[in-house]
């Protein structure tokens, strides 16, 4: 029987997971196999440094090929696997090629949730996930003219703040306020305070009926109460989706995600899913969840690599923790807070912006959300790491 690895997607959970499995004594074949044809790249800077343009594609690189290649790891870019067939352990991939694996790691990622209106194939229509669509933002920001975002998340908030250095824009928001499902009402009180300061008009509470065009490109984007808001481009983002149809079509459970267990491995023993497409059970929701964030994808594969080449291993829990550049605000997030946990603010400095917000469940500490304020994150990692390690010791004892 072949001894392979071999991970499907290229992005930073496989390729963390390639280099980790190297890092950690894997001494055996592994191939990476990525639908995309760049040299694997990190997409935080795609909404941020990179748009802005004080950052070029060679900044984004998670690595080199030939680093890749330096580490005797199998790459195959550009190319896509098609079929998995887990009787025969085998993944066929676009090009005809075949890969016979012993252990698979699924890193397919997410892609942006689709807008369900009339209008949304006019060409002027953007969402940022790729290089290809930074470059096409960066390329017609540089045109001015009003810019509507559908969708007030971290992501198009980013986007929308680099927009207000070349022409109008307004964000479009359905709920009541901003950042509404992922931070306090305080913290989000004050970046939308931010955003206004930059230009960006925020409209929350606001529902869209349809796109409108003219000779099939983006003119308006119409409201629920009839209001048109003249666009010269669109840009949305309304959520993400996990791309587990692969793993669906090999009877693989899915959800929303690909399920696994809290060694992230799915309902086949010899298959892995880790980062954006994975579902898996978390001591900080109480409950599974999928997470899109750096520190997921990260920590997911070095968790992996370890269980491949240690065996089995402690569970996965690590804390999550996530960050956000909002204009000039540094947003950071340690924990996991839910809408309805309790709200307390333990600093705010109107001046420098500095915000520190405390999120309680049943008056434990859950969650800390800083702005400005890196100092008071690190400690609450801390804090919050060690809170869960002798949570989950009291619950094995
Ligand atoms: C614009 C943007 C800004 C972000 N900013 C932040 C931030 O500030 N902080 C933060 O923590 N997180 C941020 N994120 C989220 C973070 O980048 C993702 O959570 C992370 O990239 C997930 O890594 P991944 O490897 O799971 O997925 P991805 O990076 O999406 O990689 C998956 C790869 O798999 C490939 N693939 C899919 N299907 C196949 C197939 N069948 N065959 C071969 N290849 C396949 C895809 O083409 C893709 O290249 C941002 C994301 C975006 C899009």
């Amino acid at each position: 029987m072949t001894t392979n690895v071999v991970i499907i997607g290229a992005g930073q959970a496989g390729v963390t997971a390639a280099l980790s499995l190297r890092d950690q004594g894997w001494d055996q074949e592994i191939h990476i196999i990525g639908a995309e044809g760049h040299v694997p790249y990190q997409r935080p800077p795609l909404s941020k440094g990179y748009l802005a343009g004080t950052e070029d594609i060679s900044d984004l690189a998670l690595c080199s090929t030939a680093a890749l290649g330096n580490q005797q790891i199998t790459t195959h870019f550009g190319v896509a696997v098609t079929q998995l067939h887990r009787e025969q352990k085998v993944v066929v991939l676009d090009n005809g090629k075949r890969l016979q694996y012993r252990w698979l790691i699924i890193a397919t990622g997410s892609e942006p949730r689709d807008l369900m209106v009339p209008g949304k194939e006019l060409s002027g229509l953007h969402s940022v996930r790729t290089v290809e669509d930074a470059d096409a933002l960066r390329e017609c920001f540089t045109n001015g003219g009003h810019t509507v975002f559908i969708g007030g998340g971290f992501l198009n908030l980013e986007v929308a703040a680099e927009a207000a250095r070349h022409g109008s824009v307004t964000v479009l928001e359905v709920a009541p306020q901003i950042l509404g499902r992922v931070l306090s009402r305080p913290a989000a009180e004050a970046l939308a305070k931010h955003h206004q300061q930059l230009g960006v008009d925020i409209r929350c509470g606001t529902s869209i009926r349809a796109i409108l065009g003219e000779n099939n490109k983006v003119a308006a984007v119409e409201l629920e109460d009839g209001e048109r808001i003249a666009a010269a481009r669109v840009v949305v983002s309304v959520g993400a989706t996990a791309r587990d149809e692969l793993a669906a079509q090999a009877g693989l459970v899915t959800d929303a995600g690909i399920i696994v267990d809290e060694q992230l491995r799915t309902s086949d023993d010899s298959i892995f899913a880790i980062g954006d497409c994975a579902v898996f059970p978390s001591v900080y929701a109480d409950s599974t969840m999928r997470v899109e964030s750096v520190q997921n994808a990260t920590d997911q594969a070095r968790h992996v690599a370890s269980v491949i080449t240690k065996g089995s291993l402690e569970d996965y829990q690590a804390l999550p923790w996530f960050w956000s550049i909002q204009g000039t605000q540094r947003v950071q997030i340690a924990g996991l807070a839910l809408p309805d946990d309790d709200t307390r603010v333990v600093q705010h400095d109107e001046a420098t912006g500095k915000l520190v917000v405390e999120r309680l469940r049943d008056d434990r500490l859950v969650a800390v959300e800083t702005i400005n304020a890196p100092g008071p994150h690190m400690k609450a990692r801390k804090t919050l790491a060690a809170s869960v390690t002798h949570l989950a010791s009291q619950v094995a004892s």
